[in-house]
């Protein structure tokens, strides 16, 4: 598409948007008067109109029925995650009995490394890209140390060529080869959170398994964000969480999928806990860990309903905007034209202000922009917050910026890039 740097353009495309009036099931943080310009969904997504609604239902349950909620009132809380499960395995690409939702994202990192990284032998490492979200490095380092092995040899690094920010994919599926009967596990994230660079999971699967290894996905940045295919990809597990792209409350409960390939193994272990039990013998309550069948297996506490209920809010506004394919097409659009704006300053102040770091090639980007400030980058950032323009700031000079197809407009991009045209000839 050829855009162009006017408002006028920016509400002609609003005008033809199928999705434009899914802005108003939101909540948008207020600035002076107005709404907000709110670019940070890869943070903390904003809350849907209907989650306060879907949280009462809950609480209304509770009220009525006490602990006979589990069982009684129109979604009895004992299978309320299998009503999330089903639309959830849509947004990453999964059969329905190949997620499930539980804790948060790090425990269940944890948990699932707890299973799936196995080492054996020589067979101990873990290959990972390099810059990975910090939790994730503290969790592979630990489980490495838990495991009595010394992170420096045992977690091998993918990092970016010299001066370059991006990894090639070929670099990852040499490193793998290169390292093929070493490897236990590969982990790697489905977008980078620093560079939005989306991995080609696929490819990255696919050499892990030849190399003999198993492979892992943390999506946070990637689900609800970009298509998934975890089924067809043939990737071992995955975890994410819900509160990013899917708009499911601060610190919301987190998603896993597991393969069905590995429903049928009884060798692998897993950090039990009654909530994984094989649900029509739960309340049995005898010794002896047996799992329910599935992702649910690897349950370990009591539902936590009321974050449930935020979570199939949301959830609900993804189905009715008709599925993570529809939302794609917007926010590429969306992204492409906040891309075309940052240009555009560049070219007309002849300089380089602003350096995009994310992939340009629309196939390995989500919804997000990293974008580093050649100078005085804390205050151009400033002076956005200053103005309604909430995005963030990642030391030392990057702000992120993620227009997201649910809640953003065109013209919420079009007055991003005018305010960054007006720090750059400020700053
Ligand atoms: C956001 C994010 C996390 C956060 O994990 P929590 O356990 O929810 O705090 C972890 N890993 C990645 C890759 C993330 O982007």
């Amino acid at each position: 598409m050829n855009f162009e740097n006017s408002l006028a353009f920016a509400e002609g495309l609003d005008h033809i948007d199928p999705l434009r009036d899914f802005r108003s099931e939101f909540y948008i943080p207020p600035h002076q008067g107005g709404d907000a310009i709110y670019l940070c969904g890869n943070s903390l997504g904003l809350q849907p109109k209907t989650t306060a609604e879907v949280i009462a239902e809950q609480l209304a349950s509770w009220r009525q029925f006490g602990v006979e909620g589990w069982f009684e009132g129109s979604d009895p809380w004992i299978s309320y995650h299998r009503r999330l499960a089903g639309p959830l395995s849509q947004i990453v690409g999964a059969k329905p009995e190949e997620v499930t939702v539980m804790n948060s994202l790090t425990i269940n990192l944890h948990l699932l490394m707890v299973s799936f990284y196995r080492p054996q032998g020589k067979r101990l490492k873990i290959i990972m890209e390099a810059g990975a979200f910090p939790s994730d490095q503290y969790a592979v380092e630990s489980q490495v140390k838990y495991h009595g092995f010394n992170p420096e040899e045992a977690i091998i690094e993918v990092a970016p060529r010299e001066g370059a920010y991006l990894l090639e994919t070929g670099d990852i599926i040499n490193a793998i080869r290169a390292h093929a009967d070493e490897i236990a596990l590969v982990l790697f994230s489905g977008i980078n959170y620093y560079t939005g660079q989306v991995f080609d999971m696929k490819a990255i699967a696919k050499a892990g398994h030849e190399a003999g290894a198993i492979v892992g996905f943390d999506l946070a940045h990637a689900a609800g964000n970009v298509p998934l295919r975890l089924h067809d990809w043939e990737a071992d597990f995955a975890c994410w969480c819900s509160y990013k792209y899917m708009n499911s409350s601060p610190g919301g409960i987190s998603g896993i999928f597991v393969h069905e390939k590995h429903f049928g193994d009884d060798q692998l272990k897993r950090f039990a806990g009654w909530w994984g039990y094989k649900l029509n013998e739960r309340f049995k309550m005898t010794q002896g860990f047996v799992p329910e069948a599935g992702a649910d297996g690897w349950q370990v506490s009591t539902s936590p309903i009321l974050l449930m209920a935020a979570h199939y809010a949301s959830l609900q506004i993804f189905e009715k905007a008709g599925g993570i394919n529809a939302l794609r097409q917007k926010s590429e659009q969306l992204t492409n034209y906040l891309e075309f704006l940052i240009e555009q300053i560049n070219q007309k102040t002849g300089k380089e202000k602003f350096k995009i770091i994310t992939p340009k090639d629309i196939d390995q980007r989500g919804a997000q922009l990293s974008i580093i400030c050649t100078q005085n980058g804390k205050q151009i950032f400033d002076y956005l917050m200053q103005n309604g323009v909430i995005g963030d700031w990642r030391e030392p000079d990057v702000i992120r910026l993620s227009p997201v197809p649910l809640y953003n407009s065109f013209v919420d991009v079009y007055k991003a890039g005018t305010l960054l045209a007006q720090a750059a000839a400020k700053y």
